[in-house]
């Protein structure tokens, strides 16, 4: 049996055990995969040992991602202009990939919705690990701007200077924002999670804007709640991210692209229990 797991602290209530288990059911996969917390500082040690022992490959989330940048061998492009990596692998010669499928996560589930993002204008709010780890993918599907904004405006500024050779990127503060449209308005802060919104004017959002919540709940979130009561065309969650980007990291593994959508759907239902 092929073993994989996922690293972070906390890891009790990751989700990722569970798609994972799912997807190799769905492909005939002959692998477990576990959930492992390691304390701070003791994340290389035990990564380490995992592939030591055989392991073929794993996930890592918070607050490891920066760790297991520094930990792999050889990164791939997305990687390393995230600066962090969310999924190891062992290659056959023994060394160990690191990659980012949090980007290409976001892209596949909004492309699923059939939201267009080639030669559109999307608006990235917040300039966290999050935001710097979808640019590239975002960029890659050629919209025809990305602006970045963020309550700390010198954070999208730095962001849009590291990928300006990679697109039309460009920083801007939210003051500035009032008399723009944007096709597609993604949310990467954490702002969500206490219940708080970003301090974006009201007039972003037009009958024609979809919006995009990385953060994820059986409720509607606050962001989208926002975007909803203000008109959107369309508002989604991050839960199929989160699928996404575990659809990713099975596909550099095993070869082989599990179906998303079923996963995504088992997972609404579980949390709306
Ligand atoms: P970071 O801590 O790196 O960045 C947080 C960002 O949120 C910063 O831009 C910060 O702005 C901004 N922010 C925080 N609070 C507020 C607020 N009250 N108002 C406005 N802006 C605020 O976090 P990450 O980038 O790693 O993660 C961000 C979110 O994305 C998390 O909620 C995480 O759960 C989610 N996520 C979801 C994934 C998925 O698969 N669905 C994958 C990865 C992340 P400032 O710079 O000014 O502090």
């Amino acid at each position: 049996m092929d073993q994989y797991l996922v690293f972070g602290n906390p890891i009790a209530q990751s989700k990722s055990p569970f798609i994972h288990t799912l997807f190799a059911r769905q492909t005939a996969q002959q692998m477990e995969y576990k959930a492992q917390q390691p304390e701070l500082g003791q994340f290389q040690s035990q990564v380490a040992a995992f592939f030591q022992a055989g392991g073929r490959g794993c996930n890592i989330t918070a607050p490891f991602k920066e760790e297991a940048y520094q930990f792999a061998n050889q990164l791939t492009e997305r990687a390393k202009l995230a600066g962090a990596v969310n999924t190891l692998k062992k290659l056959d010669d023994g060394v160990i990939l690191g990659d980012n499928t949090d980007g290409e996560g976001l892209v596949q589930d909004l492309l699923q919705h059939q939201v267009a993002l080639a030669g559109k204008r999307i608006l990235l709010v917040g300039a966290g690990g999050a935001a710097r780890g979808v640019i590239l993918p975002l960029l890659a599907q050629q919209p025809s701007e990305l602006v970045i904004t963020n309550r700390t405006v010198t954070k999208a500024q730095q962001l849009a200077e590291l990928f300006a050779t990679y697109g039309n990127i460009h920083a801007a503060p939210m003051t500035t924002l009032a008399d723009q449209a944007f096709d597609v308005i993604i949310n990467s802060t954490s702002a969500g999670l206490s219940g708080q919104l970003p301090a974006l004017p009201a007039s972003l959002i037009q009958p024609h804007t979809t919006c995009y919540d990385m953060v994820y709940s059986a409720q509607t979130t606050a962001f989208n709640q926002w975007a909803k009561d203000l008109g959107a065309k369309c508002v989604l969650d991050g839960l199929g991210m989160l699928v996404g980007q575990a659809a990713e990291s099975f596909m550099l593994w095993r070869g082989i692209r599990p179906s998303a959508k079923q996963v995504q759907r088992e997972l609404r239902m579980q949390l709306l229990k």
